[in-house]
């Protein structure tokens, strides 16, 4: 009795220094936050780009958007937010290149990266070495891949893992995942990652965190965590979707970069030889394995689309006509993308190489593609796309978007469901659609990105562009195929979710629900971070 006396005791005086804390916020004025009240902006056109994102679906308009100078600017507004008897909504908004307002903050403040990009101008990007873990750059989180790439060039090193597009930010693409052609083997970017700092969500130490080793042992609003250190907040926000911290920097591997870049392209008819033989050429993957790709996409080439597309300009246009009419004549063509880096020693024994690597594929005889180009030109491929779309005023529309993942045992039946029912009937496509086997291997379980049981598993896109007055056919289809696959006991998970009930998102995360719910406790118990993902519905 006397020790349940005791323990009500101790948690009332917790809780009633906490609401003292609590009423001081409110009726103190805070010197910090003084120091950042002038940079809160809520004129119309800010606050207009802070309701709108890539998808061009979702419009939420925040109360202000944050234009820090530094990461201690964000440090204050969330602890701000966190000490208000009410406290308010705050989303980190990287290049906004989101789909359905993930990075937006209804009636909240949009923390608008870019700003502390400019105001950093690339100082926050440093080459170093560590004896143990090799060469690795020093990134802010706001920084653009396209800027780590040249930053590390200058030390004649480069990340191993990489997405299609470059003009994200470091922080955007941890929070997902950060997947592309090199995930089969150099895993996606969150399994590329050393060290981070984040700014919780959350103030202070929890008392009790002495009792789990993994709890966060930092001071709470600026934390440095590794798989050395802080363990449970770094798998948290690797894939967590920003839900447990703003990252402020990130330690990303790096290694020797490749000077150039054979490409390859092959086209199947047949959508079973196409992924066979996609799984054969994932299944070479070991890092430093010399006979293995170090690239490795697929795409769907149908009617309904031009042969190029802004994804990159490949196929010369005088073999435009015959892919034409094989496309015709089999409604879809299947076509592999793959890559091998070289650089001056290892060019000579490329091209036997590549031979035995492809050696026995299933391909249409007669469609081989290939071309060879500068290690950036090839993973800045999709830049010269955007810019034309830009000047074209095709950029800036709809992007009604899906993305999944879906089990390798079951891609048989999501080709015959989807792409060959679906789609087809549908006959509204425009845009590339993916399609790509990975390693689950590569990926690490513990982190919060959530993906199939499977050994290998597919991600299929659907990357739709449509006019203004037309994304809701788009985004029909894109109900009719989780429908679908809801139905026909297809096990996919959507990647760059977009879930907006309590029980989608308890499926997306499945067994890591629980521990995902836990985290946010820990980390952001008030709930404050990336509301636009819509996980969380509680009111502040
Ligand atoms: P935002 O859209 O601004 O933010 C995304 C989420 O992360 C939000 O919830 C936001 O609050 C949070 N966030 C942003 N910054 C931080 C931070 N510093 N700390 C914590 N949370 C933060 N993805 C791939 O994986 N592979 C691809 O090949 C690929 N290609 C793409 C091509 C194009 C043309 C586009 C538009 C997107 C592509 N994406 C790809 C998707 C991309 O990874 C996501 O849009 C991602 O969110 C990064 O975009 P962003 O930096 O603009 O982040």
């Amino acid at each position: 009795t006397c020790f349940i006396l005791l323990l009500v005791t101790i948690t009332r005086l917790i809780y009633t220094v906490g609401k003292t804390e609590q009423r001081k916020a409110l009726i103190l004025p805070d010197l910090d936050i003084e120091n950042i009240f002038h940079k809160l902006r809520d004129d119309p056109e800010t606050i207009q780009m802070a309701s709108t994102d890539y998808g061009h679906i979702v419009h939420e308009l925040p109360a202000a958007v944050f234009h820090p100078s530094s990461i201690d600017d964000i440090a204050t507004l969330i602890k701000t937010s966190y000490n208000s008897f009410v406290p308010f909504h705050i989303a980190a908004r990287g290049q906004g290149h989101s789909t359905q307002g993930q990075a937006m903050a209804r009636d909240g403040v949009v923390v608008d990266m870019a700003t502390l990009r400019k105001q950093r101008n690339g100082v926050s990007i440093t080459v170093s070495k560590d004896p143990l873990i090799g060469h690795y750059a020093d990134v802010g989180g706001e920084q653009l891949w396209i800027d780590v790439l040249h930053a590390s060039l200058e030390h004649g090193l480069a990340p191993v893992s990489w997405t299609d597009y470059l003009y994200l930010t470091v922080g955007g693409t941890l929070s997902n995942a950060g997947i592309s052609g090199q995930s089969f083997r150099y895993g996606p970017q969150i399994s590329n990652v050393h060290e981070m700092d984040v700014i919780t969500g959350m103030q202070f130490l929890r008392s009790f965190s002495a009792i789990s080793p993994t709890s966060c042992l930092g001071k709470g609003e600026f934390v440095t965590c590794s798989t050395q250190k802080n363990l449970e907040l770094f798998n948290a926000v690797l894939g967590g979707l920003g839900q447990f911290g703003v990252i402020a920097r990130a330690r990303i591997a790096l290694e020797a970069a490749p000077k150039r870049v054979k490409w390859v392209r092959l086209l199947y008819s047949d959508f079973s030889a196409f992924t066979e033989d996609q799984e054969r050429l994932i299944s070479i993957n070991g890092k430093k394995q010399k006979n293995a790709l170090d690239f490795l996409e697929g795409m769907l080439l149908m009617n309904q689309g031009p042969i190029n597309n802004w994804r990159s300009s490949f196929f010369p246009l005088s073999d435009h006509p015959r892919i034409a009419s094989l496309i015709t004549e089999h409604s879809i063509l299947y076509c592999i993308e793959v890559a091998k880096y070289y650089d001056d020693q290892t060019e000579k024994n490329l091209d036997k190489e590549i031979q035995v690597l492809l050696q026995g594929l299933a391909y249409i005889p007669g469609f081989y593609y290939e071309k060879n180009v500068s290690y950036v030109e090839f993973l800045n491929r999709v830049r010269s796309g955007e810019l034309k779309l830009q000047s074209q005023g095709l950029w800036e529309v709809p992007h009604p978007w899906l993305n999944l993942f879906i089990p390798k045992s079951q891609i048989l039946d999501f080709n015959s469901g989807v792409f060959r029912d679906i789609i087809l009937k549908r006959n509204i496509s425009s845009g590339p659609v993916l399609v790509y086997p990975m390693n689950r291997n590569k990926w690490d379980d513990r982190m919060s990105a959530s993906i199939p049981d499977e050994d290998v598993f597919y991600t299929v896109g659907f990357l739709h562009s449509s006019g203004f007055d037309s994304w809701k056919a788009y985004d029909a289809q894109n109900r009719e195929i989780l429908e679908f696959c809801r139905d026909a006991g297809i096990k996919v998970k959507q990647y760059l979710p977009n879930h907006s009930t309590q029980e989608d998102w308890t499926n997306h995360f499945g067994a890591k629900w629980m521990k995902f719910l836990e985290r946010k406790h820990q980390f952001d118990p008030r709930m404050i971070l990336s509301p636009g993902q819509k996980i969380f519905h509680k009111q502040l």
